[in-house]
């Protein structure tokens, strides 16, 4: 089932397999019908993650990028909408021959020639296929069908791992492995065997529960690997994993020479992690959030909160986060004076009217009072705008997200993206991906990245409006970041203020645990040196 952390235990494999020195690839099933996660609410499906490429595509894929410290692109995410798509277009040019076009087989060769496209493509020694929903339903039967497929025509090297839930019911206290049973031949169904079990639960499987498992599910005792809720941290999970052997067991099966796995530089993350816990660094997200609970709004800014911890460890200090809803400042702006309990504040992307008031009026507030403040997209052209409004006094000074006929439109829309509004062409049509960033010496970005040109992913429409470069330099903002290409802004600071950055794109998308990234390593640096 979803949130069984699936995702994790495939991407903890790869991470594994990598640190073994083999090439991996991941490819993510997604049985929805949306070509990507783009038009998607992030509030109810979690985080669009977005890849160099400017693939849309869910918080899986970002855990992929950073257990296996690698990008991801396009090839690595099929859905069941791309699928349908790639073959009703292929039926309309006849690609068929005047066949009768059908589910199946047509729709699983079609999920294989992607399989095989990445495989083409990237020739890694392992790839890996994770396949989402659950097991049993409609949703994702063509996927195990596209499986079984494989399986027949490469049985040697196919390898079917289950990852499967056992609950620990509270007023038993004991682990049932029946739902495991009953998961394992609702697959034989569907013509397929588990070669391995991965067991999901809170506590570690003892051998009772192996013999059990094995029994029933016809999976040798050395196959059922047992991984239990992490301690730490997430990234404990290729450490427990392959304390069960789990490498061992499958290079038995393909029959390669054992390699060893490294997992010192997991290890040495989950020592910082832990070492930190002495020093907590108190950082405000403002942004407009719904009443749906810390746990969702979590996996609304997954990356967000990732690329934090990343660079906090670094620091061995741990990010306390507090989810600040900018409508409590429209209501009643003296709440803004409560931000300076934190050692920094963030305001993270975001789109719509919404809140938006509140964020200009945290913004003005940390500007004003010297806190360290982080624009991630909509954070940085919010911070325009109050910096328009409030040094300027450009009163009107909007985006014209918000307000579209604005005397001072410091955010405004290129023709471009005019045109994909009016024709509500709204999928995968964002400014996303990588682009090009000049970086200006002597400022505080280029002591951070310490070189002249980056790469960053975004994901937006509209721009800091050129017309007004001028005025806002003369009173002190610096634009210490543009994308040579097309002259548009992507970093803006402030000279008189100890941290206050915002940039255009998505920094935390890129953000590894064995990587962090200079932006979040600087913020965090500037928390620690910001005495309340
Ligand atoms: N809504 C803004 C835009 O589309 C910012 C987007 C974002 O924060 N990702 O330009």
């Amino acid at each position: 089932m979803s949130g069984i952390g699936k995702g994790v235990v495939t991407a903890s494999l790869g991470a594994i397999l990598k640190s073994c020195g083999f090439s991996v690839q991941i490819i993510k099933c997604d049985p929805y019908i949306n070509l990507d996660a783009g038009t998607m609410n992030p509030f109810e499906h979690g985080e669009v993650f977005v890849t160099d490429d400017g693939t849309e595509c869910d918080q899986d894929i970002g855990n992929y990028e950073r257990f296996l410290n690698q990008n991801c692109s396009t090839h690595n995410l099929i859905t069941t909408g791309r699928v349908y798509y790639t073959v009703i277009n292929k039926e309309r040019q006849m690609h068929y021959g005047g066949k009768c076009v059908e589910v199946i087989p047509h729709i699983p060769y079609e999920i294989l020639r992607r399989i095989y496209l990445v495989r083409r493509l990237y020739k890694p020694d392992f790839l890996l296929i994770e396949i989402g929903g659950t097991v049993g339903e409609y949703q994702n039967s063509i996927f195990l069908e596209a499986v079984r497929l494989l399986k027949i025509r490469h049985s040697h090297d196919v390898f079917l791992i289950m990852v499967s839930y056992l609950p620990i019911p509270k007023n038993l206290g004991e682990m049932k492995t029946k739902p495991t049973q009953y998961s394992v031949r609702t697959l034989n169904e569907a013509g397929l065997t588990a070669d391995m079990i991965i067991g999901r639960s809170e506590k570690s499987l003892d051998l009772p529960r192996k013999r059990k498992i094995s029994v029933f599910c016809n999976v040798p005792i050395p196959n059922i690997i047992s991984c239990p809720d992490a301690s730490t941290s997430i990234y404990e999970v290729p450490i427990i994993l392959e304390k069960e052997n789990v490498t061992q067991q499958i290079f038995r099966y393909f029959q390669i020479r054992k390699k060893k796995a490294d997992l010192t530089p997991w290890q040495q993350f989950i020592n910082k992690k832990i070492k930190s816990f002495s020093r907590e660094i108190k950082i405000g997200i403002v942004g407009k959030y719904f009443e749906i609970g810390d746990f969702a709004l979590e996996d609304s800014y997954i990356s967000v909160i990732e690329a934090l911890k990343h660079a906090a460890f670094e620091w061995k200090c741990f990010p306390k986060i507090n989810w600040i809803n900018s409508e409590i400042f429209e209501k009643n702006p003296a709440e803004t004076k409560n931000l300076k309990n934190y050692h920094g504040v963030i305001v993270p992307g975001g789109f719509g009217a919404r809140g938006v008031e509140g964020k200009i009026k945290a913004i003005k507030f940390v500007r004003e009072n010297n806190i360290p403040y982080l624009g991630l997209c909509y954070g940085m052209q919010l911070a325009c705008v109050e910096f328009a409004r409030n040094v300027l006094n450009f009163q009107d000074a909007n985006t014209t997200e918000v307000n579209p006929n604005t005397k001072h439109p410091i955010i405004d829309i290129l023709p471009d993206q005019k045109i994909n509004l009016r024709m509500k062409n709204y999928g995968a049509s964002m400014r996303l991906g990588v682009y090009d960033c000049l970086i200006k010496e002597n400022s505080l970005a280029f002591q951070l990245y310490k070189q002249k040109l980056i790469k960053e992913r975004h994901r937006h429409r509209y721009e800091f409006n050129n017309y007004y470069l001028k005025e806002f330099e003369d009173k002190g903002m610096v634009f210490s970041g543009i994308n040579p290409q097309r002259n548009l802004i992507e970093i803006i600071e402030l000279k008189k203020h100890p941290f206050f950055i915002g940039v255009q794109f998505h920094p935390e998308l890129r953000s590894r645990p064995l990587n962090p990234h200079p932006l979040f390593i600087g913020f965090i640096k500037s928390t620690l040196n910001f005495n309340q």
